[in-house]
């Protein structure tokens, strides 16, 4: 069986998924108590929660970290350089000078 990686809360033999981000201020904290770890488990995987490989994100902080990526994305295509303008032809008419003077 394939190892998940969660952070599990445990109270009164009640098991919970802890939100392993928590970066949204409507984040719940954890999923809901259940009897097992794999019904807290199954219960966020219910709740379409993300496994993001190091833990599990709920979907409002998932949701969140989307929209700052978004920003981020944006930022950055806003603060590339400009192209480089094409050469006027200054170059070229000086070589062609210097080859008509010769
Ligand atoms: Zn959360």
């Amino acid at each position: 069986m394939e190892e998940k990686t969660a952070v599990i809360l445990q109270k009164n033999n009640q098991y919970a998924v802890e939100c392993h981000t928590k970066i949204s201020t409507l984040c719940l904290g954890n999923g809901e108590y259940c009897d097992s770890e794999e019904d807290a488990i199954l219960w966020v995987e219910y709740e379409c929660w993300i496994d993001s490989g190091e833990g599990w994100i709920c979907t409002t902080c998932h949701e969140m970290a989307m929209n700052n990526l978004v920003k981020m994305r944006y930022q950055q295509e806003a603060e590339k350089p400009q192209k480089p303008k094409p050469e006027d032809g200054l170059n070229y008419d000086l070589e062609k000078g210097i080859e008509t003077v010769l």
